[in-house]
């Protein structure tokens, strides 16, 4: 298993998803020279999405990153009244939105009243982001499935080690290296699991893709459909390019949910997320996974259990 000089299909496969389907733009990680230029600061708390089905309603805290400011555009201080106006809420007095705790409101259908009002729908538009999102789920579970084979792989041969003396044999006991050749050689040599991983993840990825391309190819430029977004990805309130003083994360114990989120999709983008390279080879499947350390360390843990 070579040093990875590419990056990971997996990881390029959702940073493409998030393109297609979250925030336009990747988040940049740089400081602007005049970060206050043409920005309203807000103290924003919290978000909370309001699914139009149940009436639920579901509060995301975020961080308190820059002494709690975080930067709106005008443009999204406009859409915030817009959506203030139509739950009935009246805005908050906008001089004060740097010093009282600020609520980003959105509209959204939870995930279990998407799932009876969307899930099923016949429009092209809002099936695509349907099949999208299992390919998304498809490709999230094979990177996922494919370190846990490889676990288990070290776990039986672990098992099948009984003294120490097979061990000792190895001259294992202390060289690195050697004991990531080692665990290089026992997945390799017991891959029938990860193959038929990859041939399910084949299987199910096929006619999924040639579904979309047909459903995409008569899509108009661009459309509305409901999108989901999960409740622990960062959010950028500005519609333009963005930065650290303009985004928003959600605190680190937020609990991970989607919300069915109004808004425009591109049929240009949806078709790069399905042509995409997706992992296709069993090589493929074991350089995506790259080396994990505490493969050496179940081997090491054998080796001192034994030795008791
Ligand atoms: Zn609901």
């Amino acid at each position: 298993m070579r040093e990875l000089d590419m990056t990971r299909i997996t990881d390029n496969l959702l940073n493409v998803y998030n393109y297609a389907f979250v925030e336009a733009m990747p988040y940049g990680f740089f400081k602007p020279d005049d970060p206050y230029h043409d920005y309203v600061g807000v103290r924003l708390k919290n978000k909370a999405y309001h699914c139009p089905a149940c009436k639920g309603e579901f509060i995301v805290n975020f961080r308190n990153d820059n002494d709690g400011i975080t930067y709106f555009s005008q443009s999204r201080i406009d859409d915030q009244k817009r959506v203030y106006a139509e739950m009935g809420m009246e805005f908050p007095d906008e001089a004060r939105l740097k010093d009282e705790d600020f609520t980003y409101q959105a509209v959204g259908y939870c995930q279990a009243c998407a799932e009876k009002e969307l899930a099923s729908s016949d429009k092209p538009g809002q099936k695509i982001i349907k099949l999208c999102h299992d390919l998304h789920m498809l490709d999230e579970l094979v990177a996922a499935k494919a370190k846990q084979r490889m676990t288990d792989a070290v776990q039986r041969w672990v098992d099948s080690i009984e003294d120490s003396s097979q061990l000792l044999k190895l001259d294992i006991s202390t060289h690195h290296d050697d004991l990531k050749d080692l665990v290089c050689a026992i997945i390799l040599e017991d891959t029938k699991e990860l193959e038929d991983a990859l041939q399910e993840y084949r299987d199910a990825v096929q006619p999924l893709v040639y579904e979309l391309k047909q459903l995409n190819a008569s899509q108009p430029i661009d459309w509305q459909a409901y999108v989901p977004r999960t409740s622990t990805i960062y959010e950028s309130m500005t519609d333009e390019e963005y930065h650290e003083y303009t985004v928003a994360f959600p605190a680190d114990d937020t609990e991970g949910q989607d919300f069915y989120i109004y808004k425009t999709v591109e049929r240009e983008r949806v078709e790069m997320f399905i042509s995409q390279r997706r992992i296709r080879s069993l090589e493929e499947m074991l350089m995506d996974t790259g080396f994990h350390e505490e493969w050496v360390d179940m081997i090491v843990d054998k080796g001192t259990s034994l030795k008791k």
